[in-house]
């Protein structure tokens, strides 16, 4: 689909690198684990359907979302594959979740007694059941539970239990005594069933990265898909190149030169020292570009230059070395010539974690999705002030 936007803001999206993290993890882990593309909160922000289509031509075979909307938008959108909720959807919905072939999360006996009385079709549907191994978060605990629950879904005639998993909490982490006790608690768990349904998963990207021997058939494959290190700690550990999916532009709009004590932005909190070229960037915390990123940096003509003065919500200021052409190009994420700021990066400088800067980038930012042969095509149509959306 294509579409256009007239702002001088986007964000990037490199589909050859998502491509190339999906298929070394395919390769890293051999053709009898299925990967499961996680695309929920929009694929991490990315766009979820040309993550998902991207994802499943390079060797995933199933797509993960957090809450049934999310699925039903891929299913509107013309995804075809299998979907796997991982959070909770109220029982009166499952006959939506039927018709439209999307996989339920299962993890309690009132649930499935629920749904059971509200099923309707006269089509089948698929459940994975969630253990909770340690996370403390959503999933059975209980043996007598776990088995009741693989009884009633065998009793129905139209449920079936596709799946069994669990999710760590600290596979991340370099220090894996807490990863080995849910692994343990994961095992005794798995005995508790009276057979092995037909996928098994555990491994989010940091587990399917570590300790590949661990994942069983499946492996939930998320922010390392989109190129990024589960955490700074385990980055040095990683097996492969990842690559980075996801980078930030805009354009200069206007450019001024300011005489000393001259002032910048709300609150007049900037003065300038000495004469000081200006340059004003089209992207503010509506964005998802927040105000507390205000001393940081973004680049120009292949050089860091900072942030200055507080940030607007569409606009902020940066101090530039020299006078510049308006529609100079600003990179925020990403890379120009040798300079390169990473997801990485503005995550510290946030003092959080990479998961939240691309899923923070608002919908308000359009999305140009980059492919080998078209790259120079798709360039010129930001040019043009068109893009693919
Ligand atoms: C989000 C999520 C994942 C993906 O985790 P990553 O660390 O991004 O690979 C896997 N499993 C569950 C249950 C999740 O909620």
């Amino acid at each position: 689909m294509k579409d256009s936007f007239y702002r001088d803001t986007w964000a990037e999206i490199d589909l050859d690198a998502i491509s190339h993290n999906v298929s070394s993890l395919r390769e890293f882990l051999g053709n009898d684990v299925n990967i499961m593309a996680v695309v929920k909160a929009n694929a991490y922000g990315h766009g979820d359907v040309q993550v998902a289509k991207t994802a499943l031509e390079a060797g995933a075979s199933y797509l993960a979302v957090a809450f049934l909307d999310e699925a039903l938008a891929l299913r509107k959108k013309g995804m075809e594959a299998p979907i796997l909720v991982l959070g909770a959807v109220r029982p009166e919905y499952i006959n939506i979740a039927a018709r439209e072939r999307i996989t339920l999360t299962v993890f309690q006996t009132e649930w499935l007694e629920q749904a059971a009385l509200l099923y309707q079709e006269t089509i089948p549907i698929s459940f994975h059941l969630k253990m909770d191994t340690g996370m403390g978060r959503i999933g059975v605990k209980d043996e007598a539970e776990t088995k009741r629950i693989v009884e009633m879904i065998d009793q129905h005639p139209y449920f079936s239990l596709e799946g069994v998993y669990t999710h760590f909490a600290t596979a991340d982490e370099v220090n894996t005594d807490y990863f080995s006790f849910q692994y343990q608690n994961f095992l005794r768990m798995l005995d508790w069933l009276p057979y092995k349904p037909c996928f098994i998963h555990c491994g989010n990207s940091a587990t399917s990265l570590r300790f590949p021997e661990k994942v069983f058939n499946m492996v939930r494959f998320g922010i390392s898909m989109y190129g990024l290190a589960p955490s700074p700690e385990i980055k040095p550990y990683l097996p492969y190149k990842l690559k980075e999916a996801f980078s930030l532009h805009s354009r200069i709009v206007h450019v001024k030169q300011l005489m000393p004590g001259e002032k910048v932005s709300y609150g007049a909190t900037y003065t300038a020292e000495t004469e000081e070229w200006v340059g004003t960037v089209p992207i503010g915390y509506a964005d998802g570009w927040l105000r507390r990123l205000q001393h940081f940096h973004v680049l120009v003509n292949g050089t860091r230059v900072p942030i200055i003065g507080r940030i607007c919500m569409d606009q902020l200021m940066v101090r530039l070395p020299e006078k510049v052409p308006v529609g100079t190009q600003v990179t925020l994420i990403g890379r120009q010539g040798d300079a390169y700021i990473s997801i990485d990066e503005v995550a510290q400088y946030l003092g959080t974690i990479n998961y939240e800067i691309p899923c923070t980038i608002s919908y308000r930012v359009p999305r140009i999705f980059l492919k080998k042969k078209s790259i120079m095509e798709v360039r010129n149509l930001v040019l043009d002030g068109k893009g693919y959306v």
